[in-house]
């Protein structure tokens, strides 16, 4: 069964309560497709306002974080059930902001794939390697080794549901989108480390992200490649160039 492409916006520490309903508002007519998964991942503070917004379209509402308690003295943190109460239907892990500034490593990111599962929320799992990895060569090993631990005690049929997302490092935020066939060379790699973890049903049932300064013009050559099944795209997700890349072709 050919799998569902999934395109999914990254607002980041962008928009308030507010905008955040404006640009649903104003992005809603736009990203209208049956083709395609249309995540939109929040601010935790815009889920509310966002899923009121949103309801009546394809667009789903995604948070950009979970934690991996159930509830209780974590400060500041954000509970799986608070989000599927909100209704949340997806959750970032792992992206490299988090790693790079909040300590997330593939352990906190393990923890939180198995916690948003247990709950019925699909994560998206972000998996990526910084130009030094990149030139020394070890890109494949690297994100080979975010995956294992990632998928550590998940089920065939969790990963089956699954979307990863694959950001190289030095293309998030940089205008410098990777080429299709590095792009395509990587995710075919994750590809085949989930059919050595699973088997082949999952490798061709898990959908797998290309994310790093997609945009309208870059979506189509990407979108096409065989193991991409999408994109995880920051920037240009909160212009109207979004619904160009939803709707790519
Ligand atoms: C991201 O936030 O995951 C991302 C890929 O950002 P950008 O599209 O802006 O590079």
């Amino acid at each position: 069964m050919a799998r569902k492409k999934i395109i999914a916006g990254n607002w980041k520490m962008n928009m308030t309560p507010s905008e955040a309903v404006e640009l649903i508002n104003t992005l809603k007519p736009l990203v209208k497709t049956e083709e395609a998964d249309v995540v939109f991942c929040v601010p935790a503070i815009d889920i509310i306002p966002a899923v009121e917004a949103a309801k009546g379209s394809n667009i789903q509402i995604g948070a950009e974080n979970l934690y991996f308690e159930e509830k209780g003295a974590f400060t500041g943190e954000i509970s799986p059930a608070m989000l599927t109460d909100a209704g949340v239907k997806f959750v970032v892990i792992g992206h490299s902001e988090r790693r790079q500034y909040f300590a997330e490593t593939n352990e906190t990111v393990n923890k939180k794939v198995l916690k948003a599962f247990e709950h019925g929320i699909t994560p998206i799992v972000c998996c990526g390697e910084s130009l030094e990895q990149r030139e020394q060569g070890i890109t494949i090993d690297w994100i080979r080794q975010q995956i294992k631990i990632a998928f550590l005690n998940v089920t065939a049929d969790q990963a089956k549901t699954a979307v990863i997302a694959y950001e190289p490092i030095w293309a998030i935020g940089t205008g410098k989108t990777a080429t299709s066939d590095q792009a395509e060379e990587v995710c075919g790699a994750i590809r085949k480390c989930i059919g050595e973890i699973y088997d082949e049903a999952t490798a061709a049932a898990i959908r797998i992200q290309y994310g790093g300064s997609v945009n309208a013009k870059t979506a189509p050559e990407l979108f096409t490649k065989p193991d991409i099944d999408g994109g995880l795209v920051g920037g240009a997700s909160l212009k109207p160039e979004f619904g160009q890349i939803v709707n790519w072709h």
